[in-house]
């Protein structure tokens, strides 16, 4: 099977490409993720021409609201070089790719709460602006890729945003395969209604109405892109445990012609118990697993609930 392609900062791939000459390898990225994703190493500031070591550059907000990146001892101007070769990379390297991991805080990299100084070098703490100061890379990149799943380092440090993070770039894989025609968007939302009711139940619908309100009359680019937007903006919120309890119940509803009443008694215990964070995510879907293997479910067997990023990536 083709391995899905992200986009990686090349510090957090182990090499030593950062302005003081090291590194910020994530082993969980190198030594797990490997065998199921194609990785696309990009370091901007090597391809603008920037030296290993060298001098450590910043982000300055100028009075026209103009962010320019300044070296930080010989006050050089690296804009205009940043902005171009950020466009090459984009054009030459990101045409499939499925997802993205920054390095955090980095002028370039940067996705979220990259530092920023004004004209006079002094720090500036808006706290209405550093939450989304981002690097030039990064700005450039998620402007013009507006779906495309991005994350930090510093998020995807957190289990619960990683794991949100593979199912989106898994999503964003498939959809990416579709052949552009109405009945592949159909069976697409059909293969992941429940997990995207995980997210928002309400979406879900709407998503449900998008492509099945769609006909061979409409265009249907701007049907993909009206489902996708909505599609990948639902999926960016972390479900919770109470959305996803709800999604069990309804699951289990599948099997009320099959269960005995005691083996109902003990799933919906072990449902509540991964309610109440006593049991882990990964025990109520195995067993959903198990129910629909044994009672040969096609319908459930299809759907991506169960197969929403490789399994051995799984932690919770
Ligand atoms: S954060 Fe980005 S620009 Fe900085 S060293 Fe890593 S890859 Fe290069």
């Amino acid at each position: 099977m083709e391995k899905p392609k992200i986009l990686i900062s090349s510090c957090m791939l182990g090499n030593n490409v950062r302005y003081d000459g090291g590194n910020k390898l994530d082993a969980w990225i190198t030594t797990k993720m490997a065998d199921y994703f194609e990785f696309v190493s990009v370091c901007p500031e090597v391809q603008m021409g920037m030296s290993i070591p060298r001098e450590p550059v910043n982000l300055q907000l100028h009075k026209n609201g103009d962010i320019k990146m300044i070296g930080g001892k010989s006050k050089t101007d690296y804009t205009d070089s940043a902005l171009v070769t950020s466009q090459d990379i984009i054009d030459q390297k990101t045409s499939d790719i499925c997802g993205a991991i920054l390095q955090k805080k980095s002028p370039s990299c940067g996705v979220e709460r990259v530092k920023l100084f004004n004209e006079k070098e002094e720090e500036l703490y808006n706290m209405k602006l550093t939450p989304k100061n981002r690097g030039i890379f990064a700005t450039m990149l998620m402007s013009q890729n507006p779906m495309l799943p991005v994350i930090d380092s510093g998020r995807f440090f957190d289990k619960n945003e990683r794991e949100n993070f593979l199912r989106r770039v898994m999503c964003y894989h498939r959809f990416s395969k579709l052949d552009g025609s109405v009945r592949a968007l159909q069976d697409f939302h059909a293969r992941y209604k429940f997990l995207i009711m995980e997210h928002d139940q309400e979406r879900m619908r709407q998503l449900g109405a998008i492509a099945a309100n769609s006909s061979g009359d409409h265009d249907h680019s701007h049907l993909y892109a009206t489902y996708s937007e909505l599609l990948f903006s639902t999926l960016s919120k972390i479900p919770t445990r109470k959305s996803r309890t709800n999604v069990f119940h309804h699951l289990i509803g599948f099997f009320k012609n099959e269960l005995a009443a005691d083996e109902k008694k003990v799933i919906l215990q072990m449902i509540a118990d991964y309610n109440a964070s006593i049991l882990p995510y990964l025990v109520p879907l195995k067993m959903l697993e198990f129910l629909i293997d044994k009672y040969h479910h096609m319908y459930l067997k299809n759907h991506y609930f169960l197969n929403q990023f490789p399994k051995e990536l799984n932690e919770n």
